[in-house]
């Protein structure tokens, strides 16, 4: 069996303990990755400080973007592969999971494109001075992710900071790192200097706890749980150093009548089945018109039932979820719903020849779910839609802004001054009209408000994110 060694300092490096890593499709062992904890974080961190005062933080802006464009072509290249390593680490679909493997690429293109486009600015000031700003990188920068995504979440939340100049250690979620190691290993083929890119693998409350609290790191980028988060920025508020927290999200997506309905309904049921729900944007309330309510649930109830769960090389709607936790944990949801008596309104199926020991759930549809209800106030992470009713824009409102997230939400109407006026008065970090999700959208700055976090990823306003500002005040004379 294939045991992962850590990458540090560009070398791969082994830890005396090691972890399981189980296929969600059947529960098999596919692989064993090192248990990292504090010395490994250590020398990962001392590695990227040593090399943010070397080769790297020396490089010009244009050849570190050139490197991360390299690595691009390199995921390109590599698509299949990283691919199917991510299918059978997370249980994706290989549809879903090569879509991942793409938009990864997207972001060290992107990134790429930007690190010679870092501009400061000149700023008016008295007669005989002139002022300037400019970014510079913090030093070494930590990433924490999540299980979920995690091709596309080491490309969102490596590759701004990189682009910056800023070398990385970074800590994949112990259910699912074998895709970070493959990417330390493009990074090794791509030319980045060794120390850059650092990845030490572990639980998170030895690794992710060592790496947080570490004195050596300039920023941390934590995407994850609310739980996680507010450790993860105590840990950093004793260092006094910025920290980025992603965290979840119960996004309404509000229907009005004069919706296109239609493109509403499918638009809807992908957002919440794909990656069976555990998507920290997923559209996971539908607020629906009262005067349409019972026509469009029942619209969404027919695709509903039409949706099938497989093996991730079954490739079908949805795969397993991550694991026997997570099965649990949305289990209980339903349990809660029959507790309460609230409509089941539609169950998707498992398909045929399931393997016996995946972690499966049915996609499920639950009507008539009051606002208060844990089930409409809480995060449930799996392919589970709650539909909820309301009057008018002013009730829409209330209820989509009441709950403790602002991640993302949808407005559909064709009514432009509603859509305006929604847009501005829903709490969240995106707000799309007449569509959702954007399919990873990697130009498009996100992150939430609330007890979603704050800070952004994807496009400028992360690359920003990962530089410091520096004003610079020359005093020259008249
Ligand atoms: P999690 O918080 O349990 O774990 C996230 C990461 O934190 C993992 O790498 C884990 O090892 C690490 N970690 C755990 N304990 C730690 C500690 N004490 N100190 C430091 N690190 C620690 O979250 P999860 O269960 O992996 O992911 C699901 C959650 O993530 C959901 O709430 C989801 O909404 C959220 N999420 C948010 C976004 C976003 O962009 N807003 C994206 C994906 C997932």
């Amino acid at each position: 069996m294939d045991v992962h060694p850590n990458y540090i300092a560009g070398r791969w490096v082994a830890s005396a303990g090691t972890l399981d890593v189980i296929n969600p499709s059947d529960g098999s062992k596919i692989a064993e990755i090192s248990r990292g904890g504090a010395s490994e974080v250590d020398a990962a961190v001392l590695a990227g400080r040593a090399a943010a005062k070397g080769p790297w933080g020396k490089m010009e802006a244009a050849s570190r973007g050139r490197l991360l464009l390299r690595m691009a072509e390199l995921i390109r290249r590599d698509v299949e592969k990283l691919a199917a390593l991510e299918s059978d680490d997370v249980g994706k679909p290989m549809t879903v999971a090569r879509g991942d493997a793409a938009v990864c690429a997207r972001y060290f293109e992107y990134y790429g494109s930007a690190a010679d486009k870092v501009h400061g600015e000149t700023i008016p000031f008295q007669p005989g001075f002139t002022v300037m700003t400019h970014y510079e990188p913090h030093g070494v920068t930590a990433h924490i992710v999540p299980w979920n995504y995690p091709l596309q979440m080491v490309g969102r939340s490596v590759a701004p900071s990189l682009a910056m100049g800023n070398a990385i250690v970074l800590k994949p979620a112990e259910d699912t790192s074998l895709t970070a190691l493959a990417l330390a290993k493009l990074a090794e083929e791509a030319g980045f200097p060794s120390g850059v890119f650092n990845v030490v693998t572990g639980l998170g409350e030895e690794a992710g706890a060592a790496l947080s609290a570490h004195p050596g790191i300039g920023h941390i980028s934590f995407t994850g749980s609310r739980e996680v988060g507010t450790l993860v920025q105590t840990a950093a508020a004793k260092n006094t150093i910025p920290v980025t927290l992603e965290l979840g999200g119960k996004s309404p997506q509000v229907v009005f009548s004069d919706a296109p309905v239609e493109e509403a309904v499918t638009t809807i049921v992908r957002s919440i089945v794909h990656n069976a729900g555990q998507t920290c944007s997923a559209g996971s309330r539908v607020l629906v018109q009262d005067h349409i309510y019972d026509e469009f649930t029942q619209r969404l109830a027919k695709r509903f039932k039409a949706l099938r769960v497989g093996s991730a090389t079954q490739d079908l709607d949805l795969g397993p979820v991550v694991n026997a936790a997570q099965r649990t944990r949305i289990e209980g949801y339903l349990d809660l719903t029959r507790r309460d008596q609230l409509p089941i309104l539609a169950e998707g199926a498992f398909g045929t020849n399931l393997p016996r020991n995946g972690y499966y759930v049915k996609p499920t549809l639950i009507g008539d779910v009051p606002p208060d209800h844990r089930l409409a106030q809480e995060e449930i992470f799996g392919p589970v839609l709650v539909a909820l009713r309301f009057r008018d824009e002013d009730n829409a409102a209330r209820i989509a802004n009441g709950t403790l997230y602002g991640l993302a939400a949808g407005v559909w109407t064709s009514d432009l001054g509603r859509a305006m006026r929604l847009a501005r008065r829903i709490e969240a970090g995106q707000v799309f009209v007449n569509n959702y999700g954007a399919a990873g959208g990697v130009e498009l700055p996100f992150g939430g408000v609330k007890g979603s976090g704050f800070g952004r990823e994807k496009g400028f306003a992360a690359l920003y994110g990962f530089g410091v500002l520096k004003t610079v005040i020359i005093r020259h004379g008249v």
